[in-house]
């Protein structure tokens, strides 16, 4: 028989390249999201349930039509800079819903889970590139949500025999072109589209700061693609199925590049001059961010392929071009 895995926020950017693979896999794949993101979900290879992740009805009809094997948790409010302005908000979606979440598949016998946390529990970092041994220190109310979530799972865990993988993302970025599965986040956040759509719009992209303790003053972050970000949740999967212990990973390309340096990149990539303007510091950014990812490599045998920074600017700059949804 078939596997199910219940993927809350499955129809997001990084949830559906993974429910995607999942799905390629054998597994069966029943998805439950709000487009709160303001993204379309148009893919007959997932039962899409279009709905709160935490709706009472909604989940009991789940768990008591289905046997969940695992799941995988995306649903989140994700802007950093968000977080610090509408903090009541990023607790009650990241912290309240996922730990009711969590109380459902203790109630029904789930066991296994696999978490999307972020290098943001670290906050500003002791060391570069940053391993798992840094200490904690989240400056956002979103790096705090996550953490949180991790010292849950963790008591979880021990009390209730709860088995999870918590991953650390850095920053996702890229597209699967062929699958129709990129980043369509409304309104849009993140560096890479908003400087693609600045090159195809002829509009202005603002740089958040270039007074940071980098070579150049903007921030460094370490971007790692899409689709290596959803083989590590399959591994992860795999990981726990083979009776490994609740862990958890850094998640990164462990290559940091500055906001002058993707600017640089991206004209390249699009053969186009981006306007540009010099702006305040976005509240809750650290400096650099660079992943020691060898943790990962190790435990689960995780390969980033898709990585390379070239190659994650081309898919995301194909991506806004033709975006077929
Ligand atoms: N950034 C920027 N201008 C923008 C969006 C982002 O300068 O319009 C910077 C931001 O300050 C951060 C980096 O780009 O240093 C990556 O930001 P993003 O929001 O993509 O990801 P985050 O690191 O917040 O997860």
């Amino acid at each position: 028989m078939k596997k199910t895995i219940l993927i809350p926020g499955g129809a997001g950017y990084i949830g559906s390249n993974t429910a995607y693979l999942m799905y390629k896999l054998g597994y069966k794949v029943i998805i439950v999201d709000n487009l709160f993101h303001g993204q379309s979900f148009n893919h007959s290879w997932a039962e899409f349930i279009k709905a709160d992740f935490t709706d009472n009805e909604v989940l009991k009809n789940i768990f008591s039509k289905n046997k969940i094997d695992a799941v995988m948790h995306f649903a989140a409010l994700i802007e950093v800079g968000e977080s610090v302005k509408r903090p009541r908000d990023f607790y009650n979606n990241n912290v309240i819903k996922t730990i009711k979440l969590l109380n459902c598949m203790v109630d029904h016998g789930v066991k296994k889970i696999v978490f999307s946390s972020s290098c943001a529990v670290y906050g500003n970092p002791v060391k570069i590139p940053l391993d798992e041994d840094n200490p904690y220190n989240p400056i956002s109310p979103y790096g705090k949500n996550k953490l949180c979530i991790e010292f849950a799972l963790k008591d979880y865990a021990d009390a209730y025999d709860l088995q999870y993988v918590s991953l650390r993302y850095f920053n996702a970025a890229g597209a699967n072109i062929k699958e129709r599965l990129g980043e369509q986040h409304n309104p849009e956040t993140h560096i890479i589209p908003l400087m693609l759509r600045a090159i195809k719009n002829n509009k202005i992209f603002k740089i958040f700061g270039t007074n940071y303790k980098t070579e150049d003053g903007t921030c460094v972050r370490d971007y790692i693609h899409v689709k290596d970000l959803a083989q590590a949740h399959v591994l992860a999967l795999k990981y726990l199925d083979n009776g490994g212990k609740s862990n958890f990973f850094n998640l990164g390309s462990e290559a940091g590049y500055s906001v002058k340096q993707m600017i640089q990149a991206a004209q390249k990539i699009c053969n186009k001059e981006m306007k540009i303007e010099i702006c305040d510091r976005r509240p809750g950014d650290v400096d650099i961010l660079i992943a020691d990812s060898s943790k990962i490599k190790k435990v689960l045998g995780w390969i980033p392929k898709y990585s390379d920074l070239d190659f994650i600017l081309q898919t995301a700059w194909e991506w806004e071009q033709k975006k077929i949804l």
